[in-house]
């Protein structure tokens, strides 16, 4: 399958510029050679990247799973005073736990994989069954799962929750002094302060002391890492392109596995791939904060109008021909993706039963309507990365504020997209244009460690700024 992506002749980079190890055989997981097809945007990662990942998978090579470093350190996990030797094991381990839907557990994974290279630890998952079959294994001769009879069974609540005696939030709150033999942290939305002193540059030192880390989030923490003096160097050499980060590390990080490829590109190829090009809208409705289908409704057509993204219709029949589209008239393919179908429906409707005012056609397609979120399903699963995946080929896309879902995809594709308001939103505004393709970290830390008070995190470096999703404009992000 091979995109039809019209006026992109060079031949696109199936290693993507270096970011990918060669060391793979192509069969076992397609989209990581062939995504680069369908993509339209493409940043050069820095070659101290591209040298940090090679190390890191002869890290991960080194003591992942089933190593004899892997098995020793094992022991650490239930050693008295364990946590003291840790510090010199020549192994150390970073386990992601799930949280939340989709696109919530892959932007705190990309942030914890972040966190992993800053600091040198080998990221585990402990991978859910919603997840099982979705993804390649992104590093080569080696596995990021966490292994089956890995000693610490029941993960999703033993040990690891908010104020769990085992988090480091808890330790410090109740200044406990003996030290256990790992650690959990708290970095989801509703972390306590106690907890968000991870962001502090003095916490890190007793942290590494930890042969074994836990950690649940269901946030992009990335920008506040680019706001701690102790990986400042270091991240400037990585990402060069601060906006760029996501952009990365997910197409290094997020390979469809063959079955879920096989989703995707059906679709492309059926719907997507003749036409002259391609508009992704992503329409979230939160279930706690709904906004009613019609004032929805018409967030997206006076956003994609008035921005000339999508054509304006014509309200009378014609009279004459002249709207009548010249035979073999090539479409613009509009992709939608939304729990419901009715927004797709509607606009399919609008652009059959009028003509564009340019003479246009438009299609108009929806690849599945769940209409709940089945987060614990592998097979809605798979059609959530598939879509997510779909966004990422568009030419110009269109996004709800503050879902994690349509910034995966932004991020994905490099592209920085139109982000539809909610009515409510105050400024008067359908939608905002977005300055940088980086997700948004929602619930950041407020807390100067320094200063030792609550500062406006969006004004300490010129790179991290306040998100463009109206009404959730605490947040910060990477520009
Ligand atoms: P967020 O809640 O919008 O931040 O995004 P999440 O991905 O974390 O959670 C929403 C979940 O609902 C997704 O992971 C999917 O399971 C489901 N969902 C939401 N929107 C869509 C959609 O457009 N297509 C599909 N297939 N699933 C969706």
């Amino acid at each position: 399958a091979v995109a039809s992506t019209g006026d992109s002749p060079a031949k696109p980079d199936k290693l993507l510029g270096g970011l990918l190890s060669p060391d793979f055989e192509e069969a076992s997981c397609v989209s990581r050679y062939q995504s680069s097809l369908f993509w339209h945007s493409n940043r050069t990662p820095s070659s101290y990247l591209l040298h940090k990942l090679r190390s890191y998978e002869a890290l991960h090579k080194k003591c992942g799973p089933n190593t004899e470093p892997f098995n020793r350190s094992l022991q650490q996990l239930t050693a008295s005073a364990a946590a003291a030797a840790g510090g010199n094991s020549e192994c150390k381990y970073l386990v992601w736990l799930p949280s939340d839907g989709l696109g919530n557990q892959l932007i705190a994974l990309v942030s914890t994989f972040l966190y992993a290279l800053l600091n040198d630890r080998v990221l585990l998952l402990s991978i859910p069954m919603g997840l099982h079959g979705t993804f390649c294994e992104p590093f080569p001769d080696s596995s990021w799962a966490l292994p089956s009879d890995f000693p610490i069974y029941n993960l999703d609540t033993h040990d690891f929750y908010s104020k769990s005696p085992r988090s480091y939030g808890y330790l410090l709150e109740n200044k406990v002094a003996s030290l256990p033999p790992y650690l959990y942290l708290h970095l989801s939305h509703d972390a306590s302060d106690y907890d968000k002193t991870f962001y502090c540059d003095d916490a890190q030192p007793l942290l590494q002391n930890f042969a074994w880390l836990f950690l649940r989030s269901n946030q992009y923490f990335t920008p506040a890492l680019f706001l701690m003096p102790r990986y400042d160097q270091e991240l400037s050499k990585l990402f060069p392109e601060k906006e760029t980060v996501f952009h990365h590390l997910g197409r290094y990080l997020l390979h469809p596995t063959n079955a879920v490829w096989g989703y995707v590109t059906r679709y492309y190829e059926a719907y997507l791939a003749s036409a002259k090009d391609r508009v992704g809208i992503q329409v979230r409705n939160f279930p706690n904060a709904p906004v009613k289908f019609e004032l929805m409704l018409d967030q997206i057509i006076n956003c994609t109008m008035k921005e000339g993204i999508l054509p304006e219709t014509q309200l009378e029949a014609p009279a004459n021909s002249s709207t009548t589209p010249a035979m073999g008239t090539k479409p613009k393919a509009v992709l939608v993706t939304s729990l419901q179908i009715g927004y797709s429906d509607t606009l399919q409707a609008m652009y059959y039963e009028r003509a564009t005012a340019t003479g246009e056609v438009v299609g108009v397609f929806q690849p599945s309507h769940d209409e709940l979120q089945r987060t614990e399903r592998q097979g809605h699963n798979a059609k959530a990365l598939a879509e997510i995946y779909l966004l990422s080929f568009s030419d110009t896309l269109v996004t709800s504020a503050f879902s994690t879902f349509g910034y995966v995809a932004q991020a994905l594709g490099g592209l920085r997209p139109w982000i539809l308001l909610r009515p409510d939103n105050g400024s008067g505004k359908a939608c905002r244009r977005a300055s940088s393709m980086e997700p948004c970290f929602h619930f950041a830390p407020t807390y100067d460690c320094k200063a030792g008070r609550v500062v406006d995190k969006g004004k300490v470096v010129p790179h991290v700024r306040h998100c463009e999703d109206l009404n959730f404009d605490w947040g910060l992000k990477l520009f």
